[in-house]
Parts: structure tokens; sequence; C-alpha cells
């Protein structure tokens, strides 16, 4: 049965990263292996700043042009450190890959940003898969790249397709089934039937490797990260996080959702349907204890889990005639999210009043609150950090509100979700006993 494993942009963030591959795959070359490949480090958010740029109509101005020179550079520069003097046909391989980028920002600019997006920034992770297939063909394991634009297959919702499973699995199955040669493909991107990119949403070469693991019915998912697994908070903003080393793909769906920062939300849905375990590792310390998300939900409430959102924007919007907002209103407003794209991370309604909480995306958030504020008393407020807690007891709800305003509040049995400001919340978080 096959194994699935999934490397992030920080495994293979330089050279030494990615020599770091070699022996974790070889270790489990007894079994057909299908490796999903993020783009380098920061790669995604340089490709991001370059879109920016481009839509702007600055291609041809400096800025454009310097982060061009500057991602080839840092690409051309790993193929250095990594072949030496033997680098000039995969050089070759990833200068054609600028050229089609940069093309392809002449042609979409006019386009719709999703769209644009789609057919750009989809080159982080296939710049990312050329070197690392280079690297393990030349190590002598021998490797397969695949487009997963051609295996993956989605509708034209760009930034956030949906998977058309069926030709996903056929397409996957004919190319991927019961190989013995290591199968190396990119997360996050897929394509239409009709030939365009598109992508599956920031961090989805999670939810690639769930797709994958799901259509070819494997043994396990390994996302291998620079943590030892999953936490029950961010270790950089909570100084007492801990390890969660076994959860159920329910909790950790609810975690993820909420924005714990750990998998792709979606990537959890494949994997409960077939009952693949997933395991998450340190590829720093491979041997250190992972952590295990199968169906087993005895472990779920050991320990209370925080997480924060930032840059979020509370809307509150009442009627201007003093009417009631009921369902009809919020059927309203809820449908105008859905048209502009726009998630609601908190959603509260009373009497005269519905509430939402949203990231602070001023491309999606401009026009919802255009529209809202034309029918509607429309309050938005910026400059807020969202806290969920999932399984809180009281006196931990209180101690972790302490001095602070509660601007909004949403809860059930088992999360609660509390808008504060963000100059109000500490650098460092703790979580009390
Ligand atoms: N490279 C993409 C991103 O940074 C996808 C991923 O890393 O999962 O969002
Ligand atoms: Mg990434």
């Amino acid at each position: 049965m096959t194994t699935v494993f999934k490397f992030g942009g920080a495994s293979i963030k330089n050279a030494d990263a990615i020599r770091h591959l070699t022996p974790l795959i070889e270790a489990h070359r007894d079994r057909p292996l299908v490796v999903v490949v993020s783009a380098m480090g920061k790669t995604t958010n340089a490709l991001e700043a370059l879109l920016a740029d481009a839509r702007d109509g600055n291609r041809g101005g400096d800025g454009y042009q310097e982060r061009l020179a500057s991602l080839k550079a840092s690409h051309r520069e790993v193929a250095d450190a990594l072949f030496g003097g033997e680098a000039d046909s995969l050089k070759s391989r990833l200068d054609a890959l600028f050229d089609e980028l940069d093309e392809q920002h002449r042609h979409y600019r006019d386009s719709p940003y999703p769209e644009h997006y789609d057919q750009t920034v989809c080159y982080g992770e296939l710049l990312s898969t050329t070197l690392v297939a280079e690297w393990l063909n030349r190590q002598g394991v021998e490797t397969e790249w695949l487009d997963a634009r051609e295996l993956i297959i989605t509708d034209e919702q760009h930034q956030d397709a949906n998977l058309n499973w069926s030709a996903t699995t056929d397409a996957i199955r004919k190319r991927a089934g019961g190989e013995d040669r290591v199968l190396l493909t990119q997360g996050f991107i897929g394509g239409t039937s009709g030939g365009a990119s598109t992508t599956l949403g920031r961090e989805g070469s999670d939810f690639s490797a769930a797709i994958f693991a799901h259509c070819l019915d494997a043994a396990e998912v390994v996302i291998w990260k620079d943590v030892p697994g999953l936490f029950n908070a961010d270790p950089r903003r909570f100084d007492n996080a801990v390890q969660l080393k076994r959860l159920s793909y329910a909790e950790t769906i609810e975690l993820a959702w909420h924005g714990a920062k750990v998998i792709h939300p979606k990537t959890l849905g494949p994997l409960k349907q077939k009952a693949i375990p997933l395991t998450v590792r340190s590829f720093e310390t491979p041997d250190a204890p992972p952590s295990v998300i199968d169906a087993d939900t005895r472990f779920d409430t050991e320990h209370p889990s925080c997480i924060l959102r930032d840059d979020q924007v509370l809307l509150e919007v009442k009627s201007k005639d003093f009417s009631f907002m009921d369902e009809p209103r919020q059927h309203d407003i809820l449908g105008r999210l859905v048209e502009a794209g726009v998630h609601a991370n908190l959603i509260d309604g009373s009497a005269m009043q519905f509430t939402l909480c949203c990231d602070n995306k001023p491309e999606r958030l401009q026009p919802l609150t255009d529209s809202l504020d034309a029918d509607y008393a429309l309050e938005r407020q910026e400059g807020l950090t969202l806290l969920t807690v999932r399984h809180p007891s009281e006196s931990l709800l209180e101690r972790l509100s302490e001095g602070r305003d509660i601007l909004a509040e949403r809860r059930n049995a088992t999360t609660t979700q509390r808008l504060f400001r963000t100059d109000e919340c500490p650098e460092t978080w703790h979580i009390p006993d």
C-alpha cells in the first residue's frame, strides 16, 4: 500500500533542507511512495507580491523586475549549492519556468485577480519540485516528476478550487497506481479540465497529500514539518504550548477550521472517509514522538487548545429602520458574504444586530462592506484579535480575558470565541492552569 509524504516550504527552504529529504525517503523505499512538495520557503508570498506589482501595471518597472530576479537567484543558488558546476541543464529548465511565469503575467494582467493569481502563483511548486526531483534522481532515488495540474482536477473557482473527485481519482489511479519509483508532485495546485491552473487555497499542500492518499487508498500520510507535531497553541505565541500526541480527525478539523496553522482544514475529510491515519513529524528530529491523527476521540479533551487570529475586522450590521435582524436579513447578509468570497470567523445574531468577524483582506472585504453599507447601518472596527478556545473551563476563559474588553463573543458546548483589541493583547500569551 502507498504512503504519501508531504514536505512543506520550510522543509525544502534551502539546499541543506533538500539534502535532508534523501534519508527520509530512502527509509520508506520498501513501499510505493508519493511525495507532495510545496514551494520553497516563502516563495508563495514572494509570488503574491510579484503578482501585486504586475497588476499595478508595473511589470516593466524596477520593483517587479527586482522581485523576479531575486526569486530566480534564490532558486539558482539552491541549484548551485546542490549540484555545483553540474547544474546547467537544470538551471535552463528553471529559467524556462521563470520565462513562462513572466509571460503569464503579461497574458493575465487584465483578467480577474483570482484567475491571474492561479496562473502565476502555481510556479512556486513547479520550480521547487523540478529542483527536488533532480536532487533525488542524482542521489540514485529513482523519481518521476508529475504535473499535479493534470491529476488534481478542479472547477474554475480560482484560489479556492473545488475538486472533481471522480476525474481526479481516475487521473491519479491511471498515473500513480502501483509504481515502484518515487512519484513526486506539487501540492497546492490543480487544473481544470480545460487546462487552466488552479490553486486549493493557501497552505493547500496538505490537502493535496490527502487527495492523493484518498484516491490511492494509501496506508498513511506523513506531513513533515519543522516542529515535532501538533500543539494545543502556537508555540511562538504561547509560552507553555504542549504537543498533542493523539487527536481525532474531528478535533483536528475544528482546530484547523478555527485557524490553527497546523494543517489545512480540508485535509482531514478525505482521510477520515477512508480511515487513513495522518502522522505529523519533524524532519529535523524524525525519531521524536509524532502527533497521530485518526478516528480515536479519547484524547481530544486532554488539553484545552487556544487559537489566535490577528488582523480581524468586526462588522456590526443593523437595519436602518430599527426592524429585526431576522432570518430573511441574516440570509441576505450571508448571501452577500458568499458572493464576495468572504469567510466569517465568528457569526453571532441578536434582535437588532448581526455580528461578523472576518480576516482583513481588502480586495474581498471592500466590495462586501460597500454592498452592506448601501442597505444597512454598518459599523466596522479593525485591529482586532480573535481568540478561540476549545474545551475551556470557565476559570480558564476568565483568566485569558483578564484586563481586556470583549468586543464580541460566541460560545457553544465545546468552543468559545472572544474578540479583543490587538493592542490590549499580550505579546506572549500563557494558558493558565
Ligand atoms: N506554497 C503554498 C503556500 O505557501 C502551499 C503550501 O505551502 O501548502 O500557501
Ligand atoms: Mg508554503
